[in-house]
């Protein structure tokens, strides 16, 4: 069984349709996919009309959080979608992303990019906007070769030059909504460096007395070295291991399935989750 729990679409910053996500993960070969866009669930009906017989769907969603001035991201799975608690603190993220996104753009005109508020609109389109989409709009411009040039201390990674701040939830706060609503919570790529600095495991240990439920530690931001650490706190503090993707369609490097994650663990976070049930595929629109 090939399990990919860490997918986006274009109801974030992917740039496949919850459709074409959910068909191009089952010609991957996965038998379980999760889509989980940035601080929305917006993708659902979609993904879930076009689900493909063979392959199953965990709805979920990335949280933006932020301990400590560390940003965080926070995997949350089969919670209830309608929970009203959750989905007002979603929408608090959200509604922040447009005037960020603009912050950003006027951050840049300063620093002599002709980046527009319009472009980035346009290389959005229907998703939510987000720093992908500002650093695409870099490439365009030939700032910048790739998308992960953007994100340096030049450019748009956390403090860097062009950065905004945005509104973040405090991922103990995230744990607590996120349970209300019957979901599980995985702490998405927490050794990822590159992406600016990285949570302490003292304050991991500490969301995993909270309630956290695993970490994720097979991720293309890690090296070896990181996931070999990960794995043995992992232990040390009883959370799950998983491992994903993070599959972004044509925007970042990964495909589908790369990583994955091992049955046994997605079993116990569908035993431990109330708020929503894996969606097996019937065949598609
Ligand atoms: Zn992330
Ligand atoms: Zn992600």
């Amino acid at each position: 069984m090939r399990i990919d729990l860490h997918c986006h679409s274009t109801a974030s910053d992917g740039t496949d349709t919850p459709a074409e996500l959910v068909r191009n993960a089952s010609a991957a070969g996965l038998d379980v996919v999760a889509l989980t866009d940035h601080d929305t669930t917006r993708g659902y009906a979609e993904a879930v009309a076009a689900l493909p017989r063979g392959l199953t769907l965990v709805t979920g969603a990335e949280l933006s959080c932020r301990i400590d001035g560390i940003s965080m991201h926070m995997l949350a799975y089969l919670f209830d979608p309608e929970e009203p608690a959750l989905l007002a603190e979603r929408e608090l993220v959200r509604d922040d992303r447009v005037p960020r996104a603009r912050g950003m753009v006027a951050r840049l005109n300063e620093l002599g990019v002709p980046v527009t508020w319009e472009q980035v609109a346009r290389i959005a389109g229907e998703g939510s906007v987000g720093r992908p989409h500002v650093a695409t709009a870099l490439v365009e411009l030939g700032v910048v070769p790739t998308v992960s040039d953007a994100f340096t201390e030049d450019w748009l990674a956390d403090g860097g030059r062009a950065w905004v701040a945005k509104h973040e939830t405090d991922p103990f706060e995230a744990i607590r909504l996120v349970k209300g609503a019957g979901g599980v919570t995985v702490f998405a790529h927490p050794g990822a460096r590159k992406r600016g600095r990285t949570v302490p495991e003292s304050v991991i240990a500490e969301l995993a007395a909270a309630g956290l439920d695993g970490i994720e530690v097979d991720h293309m931001d890690h090296d070896a070295d990181t996931r070999a650490r990960l794995r043995a706190l992992a232990a040390e503090l009883g959370l799950l291991v998983t491992g994903s993707s993070d599959y972004h369609g044509s925007r970042k490097t990964c495909a589908l399935g790369e990583y994955t994650t091992d049955p046994e663990v997605y079993g116990e976070i569908t035993r431990r989750a109330t708020g929503a049930f894996p969606v097996p595929g019937t065949g598609g629109a």
